[in-house]
């Protein structure tokens, strides 16, 4: 049988997360209070989170039973099909076998969902009526539009501002599934003023957005954050992702040797290739390659240092240990906004600094090439984000033809570009900028890190 899209029962649909910490060759550096510089208990983060969802950041279970609410929302997009790239194999006269996860068939057209829906429900759960949160390219927050929409709660976002002006659709599409949306800097929260008082004209960034709507959430006793990305239990939930994909390859009698995803604060790549990581620590496959790739614009794994720095710009969040390039770095306005954040999940940053996993950075222009390709030959039009899995997929599967060897590779196709166009026009114009790596401005960024 030749196969092109591998597809799962709804009942297929896993019944359970997985959760890595219970495998990790070692603890999680715990995250710190800022103030005191010790670990922060549950009580710290009970503020601004659900009782629910702070179990699930600390959990050692290594599989947490997702609630049946949760599972019926899934059935709307889940399982997502997994498919065999067999024109883009035939373009790149390659001996690899490319598969790709998609993810983009989710009503807002990205992985985010997945754990959009889950927090909506243990929001819910805990009789929280109003909730805020940050987004960087917008997918994010229409997520979480969508997610609040189907849970009957109210949404805040503050979405960064250069994409707020470079995606106006997504704006929109928040505002159908009925959520307030503000381009951030905003004058509504202490922390925006601060900023804009400094730097009229900034771009935005994720961390900034995210102090907005930490400030907002800590500020109103009805409302509490969410992140739609880095945290553990985000990480937690998008291994549905993963463990569809293990029986989707289980079905087809293979297991990939590469495993690519790209890499913003983490999640699509953490719940893709957590439940397949999890063989490489139990030593049952030790040559398994899994690697995250980002923008050389903003090279958090490829060129941060690994230690303590705040989750968001201002500094009101826990201190967390992950690769960080400064949590005031403001990377230069690429269309891969969901890829603009300094820091990165701890868990895959951990994995990283274990060497279970590894990382590789593109500019902006090679990576809608590839997407170009990839359109061309398998039709989808991939977000900015995925585009620089798809190269980087593209990049091992001509390693692999040069050395003739059959690889197979799978990357994570984290969402559709549907809303991205604009990017697609300045490739197709020449008008795209090559971002250099800003060294400069990452050592300036660094250089303010508190000490541990
Ligand atoms: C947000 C986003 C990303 C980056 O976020 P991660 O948490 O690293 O997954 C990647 N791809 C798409 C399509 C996104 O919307």
């Amino acid at each position: 049988m030749i196969e092109n899209k591998i597809v799962l029962d709804e009942n297929e649909i896993p019944k359970k997360w997985y959760n890595i910490q219970a495998d990790l060759p070692s603890p999680l550096d715990p995250p710190l209070n800022p103030q005191t510089k010790k670990p922060i208990g549950p009580q710290d983060l009970s503020a601004i989170f659900p009782i629910g969802l702070i179990k699930q950041e600390v959990s050692q279970d290594r599989y947490i039973p997702i609630p049946d609410e949760v599972r019926e929302i899934y059935k709307l997009w889940r399982p997502s099909p997994l498919y065999r790239a067999r024109n883009l194999e035939k373009y790149l006269k390659t001996t690899a076998k490319i598969y790709y996860k998609w993810e983009g068939v989710s009503p807002p057209g990205s992985h985010k969902p997945n754990s959009a829906v889950a927090q909506a429900y243990y929001n819910k759960e805990a009789g929280i009526e109003r909730l805020v949160t940050e987004t960087g390219a917008g997918q994010w927050g229409s997520a979480l539009a969508f997610a609040t929409m189907l849970f009957d709660i109210k949404c805040r976002i503050y979405m960064v501002k250069c994409s707020y002006e470079q995606k106006p659709y997504r704006r929109v599409l928040i505002q159908n599934w009925g959520a307030e949306i503000f381009p951030s800097p905003t004058k509504l929260t202490k922390a925006g003023q601060e900023i804009i008082k400094k730097n009229p004209n900034t771009t935005g960034s994720l961390g900034i957005a995210i102090s907005e709507a930490v400030e907002d959430a800590a500020t109103h006793d009805d409302t509490n954050y969410s992140l739609g990305s880095v945290l553990n239990h985000v990480c937690l939930h998008q291994t549905v992702i993963g463990l569809e994909m293990k029986k989707q390859f289980e079905q087809i009698d293979q297991y990939p040797d590469i495993i690519v995803g790209c890499v913003g604060g983490g999640s699509n790549f953490s719940g893709a290739c957590f439940p397949f990581v999890k063989d490489k620590i139990d030593g049952k496959k030790p040559d398994l390659k899994v690697v995250s790739v980002e923008p050389l614009a903003c090279p958090t794994l490829t060129k941060g240092e690994y230690r303590y720095d705040f989750g968001d710009a201002i500094g009101l969040t826990p201190l967390l240990r992950m690769y960080t390039l400064g949590h005031n770095y403001v990377p230069p306005a690429i269309h891969a906004g969901g890829l603009r954040y300094h820091g990165d999940a701890p868990l895959l940053c951990k994995l990283t600094k274990e060497r279970y996993m590894e990382a590789v950075a593109y500019y902006q222009k090679e990576v809608f090439e590839a997407a170009t390709i990839f359109a061309k030959t398998e039709g989808f039009v991939v977000a900015p984000e995925t585009a620089h899995a798809v190269e980087a997929a593209i990049d091992f599967a001509r390693m692999a033809k040069n050395k003739n060897e059959e690889k197979t590779i799978v990357f994570a196709n984290s969402g559709h570009g549907y809303f991205d166009l604009s990017g697609y026009d300045a490739y197709h114009n020449n008008k795209m900028i090559n971002y250099v790596h800003p060294e400069k401005e990452i050592k300036k960024a660094m250089a303010s890190l508190i000490k541990i």
